[in-house]
């Protein structure tokens, strides 16, 4: 496996506190305590959601924001989904019913 295809593997290349962050899913969970968020600010955070109200930086502890929605996916990426979906992708009608699920609204 190559962490270098990660998401997590790709951050820890730039950037305070990344090195961490990239090794913390690949410690055995007994270890996670030796790779904790930075407590310093990171500089540069990149967000999570961690529940409906907040996103959290994965790399510092500082970085802590009210939730902010992302943008609308662009048309073209509906449309290629729609198709999809349209021949027979379960795949992709699962993630149309998510793209039109409006945030914060219950999907079922
Ligand atoms: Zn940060």
């Amino acid at each position: 496996m190559s962490g270098d295809r990660l998401y997590s593997g790709l951050m820890a290349r730039h950037g305070k506190y990344r090195f961490r962050t990239w090794l913390r899913p690949h410690l055995p969970y007994a270890l996670l305590w030796t790779a904790p968020k930075g407590k310093r600010d990171c500089a540069n955070h990149e967000w999570y959601r961690s529940d409906e109200q907040v996103d959290h930086c994965y790399h510092c502890e500082v970085g802590v924001r009210p939730h902010q929605p992302l943008p609308p996916p662009p048309a073209e990426f509906i449309e290629l989904l729609e198709s999809s979906a349209a021949n027979g992708s379960h795949a992709a009608a699962d993630a149309l019913r998510r793209v039109r699920t409006p945030e914060g609204s219950p999907s079922r």
